[in-house]
């Protein structure tokens, strides 16, 4: 299943970091910003459970999430998510995924991966802000499938069909998450219109 997140403060902050001028502090506090707006819509049913907890006057029934909440940033760009996401989730577990794609294979290899415990019983929140060819994507659901978990819900800020397809067809069971879906990729891999390389803007290394 895809899901566009949409909501008016997502699209006005979207266009913040698509526009080329903007500098390396404001596309990094915008990117978290845009991934804490989509956590929320996106947390908007997960599971709850009644605790009851003592008001200063009396006893009353309340509620706290029921699943763990864990998030896997893939390295690198994805770290820029995890800040946003953890301002409005601050018990949410993070672990990390790195994947480089080999030269003669083409295809996407782990250099690294530490995961929290628990994840059969936890909602998985993969974080990469851009879904391009969907081949990092698609190789870290695998990851995280073999390490025993099951909710994954895939959270891109901007996707291409192309992604979107492979994800489709290589994981029908894993929810995507996008703000925006672009007209597709060019010949270097890069979503048009896109924003760019995301972990060099976040990160300011070109
Ligand atoms: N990764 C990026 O950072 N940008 C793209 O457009 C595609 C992949």
């Amino acid at each position: 299943m895809i899901s566009l997140v949409q909501h008016p403060l997502i699209r006005h902050k979207l266009a913040l970091v698509r526009n080329k001028d903007t500098g390396t502090k404001e596309f990094r506090e915008t990117v978290n910003e845009i991934a804490g707006l989509m956590a929320y819509e996106i947390t908007r049913d997960i599971p709850l459970k009644e605790i009851m907890v003592e008001t200063p006057l009396a006893p009353c029934m309340s509620h706290e999430l029921k699943k763990q909440i864990i998030l896997i940033p893939v390295l690198r760009a994805g770290l820029g998510m995890v800040d946003g996401i953890t301002s409005l989730i601050p018990t949410a577990k993070v672990g990390h995924i790195g994947l480089y794609r080999d030269h003669d294979s083409l295809q996407p290899m782990h250099y690294y991966a530490k995961y929290p415990g628990r994840l059969a019983n936890a909602v998985v929140m993969i974080l990469d802000p851009m879904l391009a060819t969907g081949g990092s994507a698609s190789e870290a659901i695998s990851s995280l499938k073999k390490a025993g978990a099951v909710s994954i819900k895939l959270v891109c800020i901007v996707g291409a069909p192309e992604g979107v397809e492979k994800i489709e067809k290589d994981h029908p069971d894993t929810d995507i998450y996008l703000a925006a879906l672009d007209e597709g990729l060019n010949d270097k891999g890069y979503i048009i219109p896109g924003l760019g390389d995301a972990g060099d803007r976040l990160f300011g290394t070109k």
